[in-house]
Order: structure tokens, then C-alpha cells, then sequence
């Protein structure tokens, strides 16, 4: 399986972009990438990239928008991201998504398919106070809707499930605004090019899946090329 349309998740924190990018990555073998999880791990290798980020990232801030792209460019020259790729986190400011037109376009990967997960801001709010990470190997779960059987354990991995810095209710607040205030214009920038889907993010994880397959298989094939 391949994509032949870059897709892009677009939702505020806690929508569900990160659980739904994964599954659509592997349902079609193509690459996830996260410009969080590759900020973090910029972090934890202790380059200068992440040297850079940690401030702004503690704060709920974004990251410079120069930053990012250089990181995403370098991302996309690999070869695995030939057969098609799903971006999570990414783009979150306009001009991140005018780099980013001009990227698929010199590069031949041709028009991005955006996904919206729609939440209200109430359920995005408990999502992100139950939200944990495993210390083991990322992955997120919340002990709301899937409590662990030992408490803050990972039931896969015995792992330590660790709230994640920025999902303090004060950070969050500000991830929220910087949403607002920068990521929100681009539900009018890929509307009005008609490259917006939006899905209702508060149906289970599975429907959500189910309505982004159909869209995906739907809209695969068309508009392929800027
Ligand atoms: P996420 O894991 O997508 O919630 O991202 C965590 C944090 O990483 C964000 O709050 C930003 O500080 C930073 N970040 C991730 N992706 C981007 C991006 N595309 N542009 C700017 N900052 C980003």
C-alpha cells in the first residue's frame, strides 16, 4: 500500500492527531512523522536543534517556524517518505504551510490531503489531564477511558506513564492559545483551496479511523498533483 496524496492532521492538543496518525501511517506503510516526537528527540539527543526548542516547547509555545521547516525538509529527502507520508503536528502556522506547498511542489509529491479532527474545548481539556506517556516508548494513553491495572504503569511495557511536561494545565492553556492564534487560520488556507476534510474527533478511536479510511480511499487518485 502507498499514499498518493500527502496527508496532513490538523486538530488542536489532546484532538487525537498523534493516535490517528500512527494507525493511517501503518495501514498504509508510509512514514509518521511527528514534528513533536522529532523536536523531543532532538531533545533528548541533546543537539542544537533541541537546545533551541526546549525553552519554547516548556512554555507551549511554537517552535520558530525556520527551525521546523529545516527539520522537515531534511525528513522529506529520505527515501522512505518516496511512497507518500502523514504528518502529524505539521504544518501549524501559514507561513509553515506556504514552505511546505513549495517543498511538495519542488519535490513532485503533489497536493496534501488535510484531515480535521474536531473537538470542543471541554473534552480536549479532560483528554490532556488523562493523557500519559509510557517512559518507555512514547506512546500515549489516558487513564480515563483506558485505566492501566497497575496504577501509573504501562500495561504493555511496565513502563513509567509520566504526564508530559507541556500537558500542565498552565502549558496547556498556552498550547491552546497558540493553537487560536496561529494554527487555526489554516482550516481557512486549505478550505479554501479545497484540500479540507473535517472529521468529528470526539467519535471513538475506531470510528475516527473508520471515517478517515473512507475519506483517504475516497479521495485517493484525485487532484494529484499541484
Ligand atoms: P505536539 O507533540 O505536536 O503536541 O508538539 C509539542 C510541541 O512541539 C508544541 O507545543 C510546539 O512547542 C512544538 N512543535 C511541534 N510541532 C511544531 C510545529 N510544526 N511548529 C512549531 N512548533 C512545533
Amino acid at each position: 500500500m502507498a499514499l498518493d496524496r500527502p496527508l496532513i492532521f490538523l486538530g488542536p492538543p489532546a484532538a487525537g492527531k498523534g493516535t490517528q496518525a500512527k494507525r493511517i501511517a501503518e495501514r498504509y506503510q508510509v512514514p509518521h512523522l511527528s514534528t513533536g516526537d522529532m523536536l523531543r528527540d532532538a531533545i533528548a539527543g541533546g543537539t542544537e536543534l533541541g537546545r533551541l526548542a526546549k525553552p519554547v516547547m516548556e512554555r507551549g509555545s511554537l517552535v520558530p517556524d525556520d527551525l521546523v521547516m529545516g527539520m522537515v525538509e531534511e525528513r522529506l529527502s529520505r527515501p522512505d517518505c518516496a511512497r507518500g507520508f502523514v504528518f502529524d503536528g505539521f504544518p501549524r502556522t501559514v507561513p509553515q504551510a506556504e514552505a511546505l506547498d513549495e517543498i511538495l511542489c519542488r519535490r513532485g509529491f503533489g497536493r496534501p490531503l488535510v484531515l480535521e479532527l474536531r473537538v470542543a474545548r471541554e473534552i480536549l481539556l479532560r483528554r490532556v489531564a488523562g493523557r500519559r506517556m509510557c517512559t518507555v516508548d512514547g506512546e500515549i494513553s489516558n487513564v480515563y477511558e483506558a485505566p492501566p491495572r497497575v496504577a501509573e504503569i504501562c500495561d504493555r511495557d511496565g513502563g513509567k506513564l509520566v504526564q508530559r511536561p507541556d500537558d500542565r494545565a498552565d502549558v496547556v492553556e498556552e498550547r491552546l492559545l497558540a493553537y487560536e492564534r496561529q494554527t487555526r487560520p489554516l482550516e481557512q488556507y486549505y478550505s479554501s483551496r479545497g484540500l479540507l476534510e473535517v472529521v468529528d474527533g470526539t467519535a471513538s478511536a475506531d470510528d475516527v479511523t473508520r471515517a478517515l479510511v473512507n475519506i483517504i480511499d475516497r479521495v485517493q487518485g484525485r487532484d494529484g498533483h499541484l
